[in-house]
């Protein structure tokens, strides 16, 4: 449905869920993807899966919670092609789940350090980067928990609340210059993230919270990221973009 013939893609946690759906359907529209992953062999899963169906990837490993990695990331993706113009900012983790009052100190740097600093990390490296190639576009996976509270989940919630911060800034910064960025708040959605957690009566519990009655596909957000990435959505920045069955409108 878009075209993103020579444009190079880097993509944040793309060996599983949301961004190994983001990272197909870039390649499938023409876009050289940088597969990267802290899980260097999921990573490469998912460039074996481009590479078959005639698209073009290379598999990058990274920790967004390194900013040294995050400049490395992005000069890989520089020397491969010449130029990064797409990034999307996907890696996340959930975190412990306890109230305010008992919450791990360790698990609150944790969670800061990957959902937060690590998109704060992509930031500054990639907008440079899109500078040196004369604009580009750059969406960050927050969720609906970036815009509402959920029991349990502190740091997970407040670093979705910063990431909405730093996209509106970002785009505030940069919107003259031709880099358009946005966030993206998806409901629950069916990926490793919550099916190899969660139990299917819990996993029930969740569908239900959405009004449409069921959780959402990692397809139906790639499908909103890819067309804020495209030309389409070339008067669209600093906005946060709902992918949620409803679970906010309520
Ligand atoms: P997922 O299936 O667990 O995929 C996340 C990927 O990120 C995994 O491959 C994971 O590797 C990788 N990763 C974790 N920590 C990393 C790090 N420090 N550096 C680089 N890569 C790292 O999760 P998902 O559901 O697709 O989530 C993707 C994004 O969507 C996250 O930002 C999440 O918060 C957001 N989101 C998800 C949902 C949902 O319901 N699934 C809803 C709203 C927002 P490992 O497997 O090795 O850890």
């Amino acid at each position: 449905m878009f075209d993103f013939t020579g444009k190079t893609a880097i993509v944040t946690g793309a060996g599983s869920g949301i961004g190994e759906a983001i990272a197909l359907e870039l390649a499938a529209s023409g876009a050289f993807v940088v597969v990267s992953d802290l899980d260097e062999e999921a990573a490469n899963r998912v460039v074996a899966m481009i590479l078959d169906r005639g698209g073009k990837a290379e598999g990058h490993a990274a920790d967004v919670s390194d900013p040294q990695a995050m400049e490395r990331m992005v000069a890989f993706a520089e020397a491969e092609t010449g130029g990064l113009h797409l990034a999307v900012n996907n890696a996340g983790i959930g975190g412990p789940q306890n109230p305010v009052g008992e919450y791990p100190l360790d698990g609150w740097k944790q969670v800061i350090d990957v959902n937060l600093n690590g998109v704060f990390y992509g930031l500054r490296y990639q907008i440079p980067a899109m500078e040196r190639a004369g604009g580009g576009a750059i969406v960050n996976i927050a969720s609906i928990l970036g815009s509402v509270g959920f029991a349990n989940a502190s740091a997970y919630v407040a670093a979705k609340h910063g990431v909405l911060g730093l996209t509106k800034t970002a785009a505030m910064e940069y919107s003259a210059k031709g880099i358009r960025v946005n966030a993206v708040g998806p409901g629950f959605i069916a990926t490793p993230l919550l099916t190899k957690n969660l139990e299917q009566e819990v996993l029930d519990g969740l569908a239900a919270l959405h009004p449409i009655g069921r959780i959402g596909t990692s397809e139906e957000v790639s499908a909103l990221t890819c067309f804020l990435l495209s030309e389409r959505a070339s008067f669209i920045t600093g906005s946060y973009h709902l992918v949620d069955g409803a679970y906010t409108a309520q």
